[in-house]
């Protein structure tokens, strides 16, 4: 076995930093500060190159939902390398695993969502679904329903079309660069938009926007509506319980596709196997990634409702494909890595046990601190909004960089946890121990402490 040369931090940081653009990073900062370099993993903690063991609060980028370490995942990745590492499902061709792991999502999805094609990120399964709904209404004659609507702050991948149809300004504002035909409606985030609004009240309103933008392009020209479950990204935004049958009812009357975004909230993040599961959605297409595989390789995949794969499999040659669609070795450790969630009851626990202690933990920590107004979330995805004052849901401003001191307080207490605008984001491995979401209630408070010092809040 070739292990990997140790450096020192400083020189494994000059090396990066010689050769290296980061994801999601300013080049400057590598340039000045150096990079975080992670080299181990073991069930909820990875290490750093210092030694230091951290609770990885974010499952990585919320993907690693088995943790770290399971050699199950490696033993099939070397037993499908060793008996076939590559080959394709063009021209009429497929590999065991593929069959497999598109038998065994089948019987995990939500009724009528049967078929499935594969990709490599979620980036990928977002743009062949835009690809796939136009598609789908060009078959049944109606070739001017093109327009896909979705939300700010909805975050759909880095692709050209990711980035379209999610609702990032930092994204759409790089270079300009969003495609036509790809429309916004507001996020539902009651405590930042809601106003005077019961929360049911607001739920309604935000999914009428829908509507009223439906009917604003003219239901002719709209192919699909895109929504992650929660909005994960974009500060893990619950919506009111109003919002998705309504959301649900407007798709319908008006023709529209329906896409459930699973990509984080899939493989039990909310306590379901599905998050359409959780809040009853009924989509037309599920695109899916991360916790298919617990981050262990690159692969994802999209279920195609029976209705929508009836009309495909009609229309002749459908001229798509990747190299790496459906990958067998990919596909050999998502197959591994569902095992371990269905045998060891992963879903159950977050559903039953750990989502619920982790989701109480947040809320008396956001009942009695002054810089947290609202703890929102399900299962093992939560999100802390920091505010000035929680009588008046007034949130911290961009000036107070509440949530990047937080965030930084935590990694220096050993805590990996996210910042998204004005809310501190969590997302831990599902099989994170009730020891383990106490450690991490222990460093967040204690950061969230000194930031509400700072702040003169405390
Ligand atoms: N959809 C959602 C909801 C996501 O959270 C992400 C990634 N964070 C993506 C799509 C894109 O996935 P990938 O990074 O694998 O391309």
């Amino acid at each position: 076995m070739t292990e990997i040369k140790m450096n020192s931090t400083a020189q494994w940081q000059a090396r990066d930093a010689r050769h290296h653009l980061h994801s999601f990073t300013d080049p400057g900062l590598i340039l000045e500060q150096g990079s975080r370099i992670i080299v181990r993993g073991e069930g909820s903690h990875v290490w750093d190159s210092d030694g230091r063991k951290i609770l990885d609060g974010m499952a990585g980028l919320w993907c690693v939902n088995i943790g770290y370490g399971r050699t199950e995942l490696s033993d099939a990745a070397k037993a499908q390398m060793d008996r076939l590492p590559y080959y394709n499902n063009h021209f009429q061709s497929a590999v065991p695993a593929m069959i497999e792991l598109a038998e065994r999502l089948a019987g995990l999805t939500p009724a009528g969502l049967d078929h499935f094609t594969f990709a490599n990120s979620g980036s990928e399964a977002n743009d062949v679904i835009v690809r796939l709904a136009r598609y789908y209404w060009k078959l049944l004659g109606k070739p001017g329903k093109r327009t896909i609507i979705s939300r700010t702050l909805a975050y759909h991948g880095s692709t050209v079309a990711g980035v379209s149809l999610g609702g990032m300004p930092a994204m759409h504002g790089m270079d300009n660069g969003t495609l036509p035909e790809f429309a916004h409606v507001e996020h539902p985030h009651w405590y930042v938009n809601g106003g005077d609004l019961a929360p049911a009240d607001y739920g309604l309103k935000a999914a009428r926007a829908i509507e009223e933008k439906i009917l604003e392009l003219g239901p002719d020209n709209v192919a699909a509506f895109i929504a992650e479950p929660v909005q994960g990204a974009g500060g893990v935004i619950v919506p009111p319980e109003t919002y998705w049958p309504e959301v649900q009812r407007i798709c319908r009357a008006y023709d529209v596709l329906l896409i459930a975004d699973e990509v984080i909230c899939g493989f039990g993040r909310t306590g379901a196997w599905f998050g359409s599961q959780t809040f009853g959605i009924e989509p037309d297409f599920m695109p899916m990634a991360k916790g298919i595989s617990s981050g262990y390789l690159p692969i994802a995949a999209v279920a195609l409702h029976d209705r929508i794969f009836d009309v495909i499999a009609k229309g002749g040659l459908w001229p798509h494909g990747y190299t790496y669609s459906g990958h067998p070795v990919s596909c050999a450790v998502a197959l591994a890595n569902i095992e371990i969630i269905a045998g060891e009851g992963l879903v159950e626990r977050v559903r039953d046990d750990i989502g619920p202690y982790f989701q109480a933990s947040l809320q008396a920590l956001a009942d009695r601190h002054p810089l947290v107004g609202e703890r929102r979330g399900v299962g093992l995805m939560a999100a802390l909004q920091l505010v000035r004052d929680k009588a008046t849901r007034t949130v911290c401003t961009m000036e107070d960089n509440a949530a990047i001191l937080t965030r930084e307080a935590c990694y220096a207490d050993g805590l990996i946890a996210r910042a998204v605008g004005q809310s501190m984001v969590l997302s831990p491995p599902l099989v994170i121990t009730r020891g383990e979401v106490d450690e991490l209630m222990e460093i967040l408070t204690r950061a969230l402490d000194g930031t509400a010092r700072t702040l003169g809040l405390m």
